[in-house]
């Protein structure tokens, strides 16, 4: 992965953002304050002023800390520390790399998903992104132990993420604001899951037959 195809990756995960904008916040809305859609449009288009002035770099970790900062500071509630700590963790993860392998990538998330889960405090099954991250990560790892391509690797990481996001429905949450709610909130996909998946998507869609550039 290029330092232009992370750029085109960060580009689609906006686009998305805005594309679900209303589904996101109604999913909100059922079980939690009904602004993530909202959120994440207004992070993720303070994040597209911040990079399309970035200036000349290929340091892919320098741009994934500046959509970190960006939604650190722009976006409240829960959704900016833990989506600012994806980013800053993957951003760490890949500090001075002007390219990123398919084990680097999956490297990056891993960290990403560990920062979230840190800072969040969240487990698998608690109704949160770590239920679609955790088996993005999983299905990632697993495709390159397989020696999958890239891409191919990605698709699976992405339906993966899809799987976990559908398997939040039946859950009580037990972290984040749907907690409150306890058993009201079983019956409702996670908002955060499904972003996390929407994320994991516009990677797979972005990469899609550039494996090995
Ligand atoms: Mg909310």
């Amino acid at each position: 992965m290029s330092y232009s195809q992370a750029d085109d990756w960060i580009r689609a995960f906006a686009a998305t953002a805005a594309a679900n904008k209303v589904y996101l916040t109604e999913l909100d809305s059922a079980i939690g304050d009904a602004d993530h859609g909202i959120n994440m449009n207004r992070g993720m288009q303070a994040v597209l002023g911040k990079i399309d002035g970035i200036g000349e770099t290929d340091d892919i970790g320098a741009l994934l800390k500046t959509v970190g900062m960006t939604l650190v500071s722009t976006v409240g509630g829960a959704s900016g520390p833990l989506y600012g700590t994806l980013f800053l963790r993957m951003g760490t993860a890949a500090a001075g790399k002007s390219e990123l392998s398919a084990d680097d990538w999956a490297a990056a998330l891993a960290a990403g998903l560990a920062g979230v889960q840190t800072r969040g405090k969240a487990e698998l099954g608690d109704k949160t992104m770590v239920d679609a991250l955790t088996p993005a990560v999983d299905a990632l790892q697993a495709a390159l132990a397989d020696g999958a391509a890239f891409d191919d690797a990605l698709r699976r990481s992405a339906e993966a993420a899809e799987g976990g996001m559908k398997a939040t429905i039946p859950l009580v949450a037990r972290k984040g604001r749907a907690s409150y709610l306890g058993e009201r909130s079983a019956g409702h996909q996670d908002p955060g899951a499904t972003s996390s998946w929407l994320l994991v998507l516009a990677a797979a869609d972005t990469f899609a037959g550039q494996a090995g550039q």
